[in-house]
């Protein structure tokens, strides 16, 4: 899995904002897309394990999976795609293709105010 390159990477990322902030990050949220399969668990244990000592040591992050968005082939309808329903939710029909997955964001950072 790739957890261990985006704990990486966010660590770089909000370290840099910390320091532009010159406080302490507690929390952070991100998101990503359903496709993207991030797991929470692997993502904050990478996370744990590499943020140790650094003043991002303790964070918890908070990861929002984006539903997958799918266009219909017949109406042009934009809708989000349902495993248990996968039909226009306009015209029901099954002639659709998928949209490329939400790419992996840092939404938020929330930081120790003192
Ligand atoms: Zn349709």
């Amino acid at each position: 899995m790739h957890e261990g390159a985006v704990a990486q990477s966010l660590l770089s990322i909000i370290s840099a904002e910390a320091k532009q902030q010159n406080a302490k990050p507690l929390a952070a949220r991100i998101s990503c897309g359903s496709l993207n399969g991030i797991n929470a668990e692997a993502l904050n244990f990478a996370f744990e394990a590499i943020s140790k000592g650094t003043m991002c040591e303790g964070l918890k992050l908070a990861i929002e999976q984006k539903p997958i968005r799918a266009k219909c082939k017949k109406c042009d309808y934009t809708f989000t795609f349902e495993l248990h329903e996968p039909t226009c939710d306009r015209c029901q029909s099954d002639d659709f293709e998928l949209l490329p997955d939400a790419p992996l964001m840092l939404e938020e950072i929330e930081f120790e105010d003192d």
